[in-house]
């Protein structure tokens, strides 16, 4: 815990640096706050006799050098941004020097010597969520954004940040705000006993608001996919080359395999990006009858991956498989994968063994099914381009919303449970009070999401704006 924490809306000039803290050819500080001209004037002598911090344009570059009593510490160029013209909303500064680690940590010693803090994380991208340049959703895309690794985890990001899901969530939360002042204006008539809106009417509407969050929360397992890389089991017998095959996949493409480190050794996944898409590759034990308790529990591990996976390989080795075998694996596999639209794919592995592929095999073609050999890394890019074709036809429509943040999901999940509770309560005559209250509880939930505060005001504004009174 941070011993001295600082009140979020604090008033302090902040600098950091903008760019990867190591040696490069150049690095970027960043200042943001009501001082950060003055302090940057403070160490910063402009090339131009002309250039007079208090009126220098915004957005605009000038070469100059950075200076400290008579202490000369390099040539930089510096970008001006007056507020509310820049990220943060206030004035900032982006100071580019040469990349030294000596200039660089320097350079942030004279800003804080002159009255600036050291910003904390996230903490530009706070003000300007706290100066309405972005809401909170957009907030958080910029931070996917900055981690996303491949083409679906950054289209996702960006679309984030281009405000499409806030423009979804915003407009719920508009319906359901319309809703909620129907509700509220009983209320305020209460002893009149008078009712503005039709229940019927009311279930159908809030019945609406249901199936859309609803969607929305159904897309999240394919968002939360997308996000963190498309999670593909490789199973199968023993000794049918399952982690040779693991191998090669990864080798294919050393230079973009990572590691994920969880926290047992068995959860370290590695993961390679193929046009664009991350596939997170889960390494199971293989399944096979067994007969002592070890095996047996080494096997459920592998049905709990084999359903946490999205596709599933499964080898098996041409020269020590029937076809009968084979078609009890599957039908075990199968039989595994029926919740979820798990897709499967054989690999007939071992193809150097034998002189030709078995014919009863090639049967099986219907199925997605591939001979290789991993011994001799022949036909591999069958597997992959397999594995992207199915990627792509599963992928998407662009123009659909899809929550990949888990924050959002949990908001949109305790906003759907109030409002299921309400469409049950609705036909039972439930009182005003307690459904107005349901109401502002699902509210909130939503305006979480984006950060908008809701108040009680908003759901007079509501009235107004909307609701005839004099009729
Ligand atoms: P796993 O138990 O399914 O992970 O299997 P392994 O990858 O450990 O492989 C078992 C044995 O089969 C090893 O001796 C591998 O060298 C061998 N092997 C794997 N792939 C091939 C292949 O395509 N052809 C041949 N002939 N042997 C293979």
């Amino acid at each position: 815990m941070n011993k001295n924490p600082v009140n979020i809306f604090n008033d302090d000039t902040i600098c950091a640096l903008a760019t990867v803290a190591g040696v490069s050819a150049i690095a970027a500080v960043r200042i943001s706050g009501s001082h950060a001209f003055t302090i940057t004037s403070n160490v910063f002598k402009a090339k131009s006799k002309r250039f007079n911090i208090k009126t220098v344009a915004s957005h605009t570059v000038h070469f100059g050098s950075i200076v400290l009593n008579d202490e000369w510490l390099d040539d930089v160029v510096i970008n001006i941004y007056r507020s509310p013209r820049s990220y943060t909303g206030e004035d900032c500064i982006e100071i580019f020097c040469h990349g030294s680690l000596y200039i660089q940590q320097k350079l942030l010693e004279w800003l804080i010597a002159n009255g600036c803090r050291l910003a904390r994380r996230g903490e530009f991208t706070l003000r300007a969520f706290l100066n309405g340049k972005l809401d909170l959703s957009q907030a958080e895309a910029v931070a996917d954004l900055i981690t996303a690794n491949s083409k679906t985890a950054h289209d996702l990001a960006m679309k984030q940040l281009r405000g499409g899901f806030s423009k979804k969530i915003e407009g719920l939360r508009q319906q359901l705000l319309k809703f909620t002042a129907l509700i509220e204006l009983e209320l305020d008539f209460s002893e009149e006993d008078v009712e503005f809106a039709d229940r019927s009417q009311l279930l159908l509407l809030i019945q609406k608001i249901e199936r859309e969050i609803r969607s929305l929360l159904d897309s999240f397992s394919v968002g939360n996919v997308l996000k963190k890389g498309i999670p593909v089991a490789i199973t199968g017998k023993p000794n049918v080359g399952k982690s040779t095959l693991l191998n090669i996949l990864l080798n294919e493409d050393r230079a973009i395999v990572s590691a994920i480190p969880g926290t047992t050794r068995d959860a370290i996944e590695d993961t390679i990006t193929l046009e664009g898409i991350t596939f997170r590759f889960i390494d199971t034990a293989g399944l096979r009858v067994a007969d002592n308790e070890i095996e047996n529990m080494g096997i459920e591990k592998t049905i709990e991956k084999i359903k946490q996976a999205y596709i599933i390989l499964y080898v098996f080795d041409i020269s020590e498989t029937t076809t009968e075998e084979l078609i009890e694996s599957l039908d075990e596999l199968e039989n595994l994968c029926k919740e979820g639209n798990k897709k499967i794919i054989l690999i007939g592995n071992k193809t150097d063994k034998l002189i030709e592929i078995p014919s009863s095999f090639k049967k099986l073609v219907e199925k997605e099914t591939v001979f290789i050999s991993a011994k001799r890394h022949e036909n591999i890019s069958l597997i992959t381009e397999k594995l992207i074709n199915i990627v792509k036809k599963e992928q998407i429509d662009n123009s659909e919303t899809v929550v990949s943040n888990a924050r959002h999901y949990e908001a949109l999940k305790k906003a759907n449970d109030i409002i299921n509770d309400i469409i049950v309560l609705i036909p039972q005559k439930i009182s005003h009070e307690l459904l107005a209250a349901d109401l502002r509880r699902a509210l909130h939930y939503l305006a979480e999401i984006t950060g908008v505060q809701i108040s009680n005001e908003n759901v007079l504004d509501e009235i107004f704006s909307s609701f005839c009174i004099g009729k």
